[in-house]
């Protein structure tokens, strides 16, 4: 196994934060339209549950991918670091202006606005 990890590059950062995010993330990685194919989602699942040995092989292949999500399972900052990498915006007006709440939208976007438009 390599010892030097590679850069995790952000459209990857986002495939494997949005197999494991159960936060606003997601809404936030399908307005990027950075939604993993059918075939990341597999391979993500299959990194995850692989044994050393498999992990292994996977990271001879798909190193991006292997260390993205050995981020996410065993770095306590890992979830913060992927989403900092992915650099994502908020879902309605695509600011990126964090903090972001469980839909995925910053702020302001979430704070309810009052049907006849007066603060
Ligand atoms: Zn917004």
């Amino acid at each position: 196994m390599s010892t030097s990890s590679p850069t995790i590059p952000p459209d990857i950062a986002a495939h494997v934060l949005f197999m494991f995010d159960r936060s606003g993330v997601v809404a936030q990685i399908v307005a990027a339209d950075l939604v993993p194919t059918e075939f990341q989602r597999h391979l993500i699942r299959a990194i995850a549950h692989a044994d050393c040995d498999t992990r292994d092989q996977l990271q001879e292949i798909f190193p991006e991918y292997v260390t993205a999500v050995a981020a996410l399972k065993y770095d306590p900052d890992g979830m913060d670091r992927l989403k900092e990498i992915a650099a994502l915006r908020c879902a309605r007006c695509t600011g990126d202006d964090g903090p972001f709440t469980d839909l995925g939208m910053c702020e302001a976007c979430a704070r309810p606005m009052p049907l006849d438009g007066v603060a």
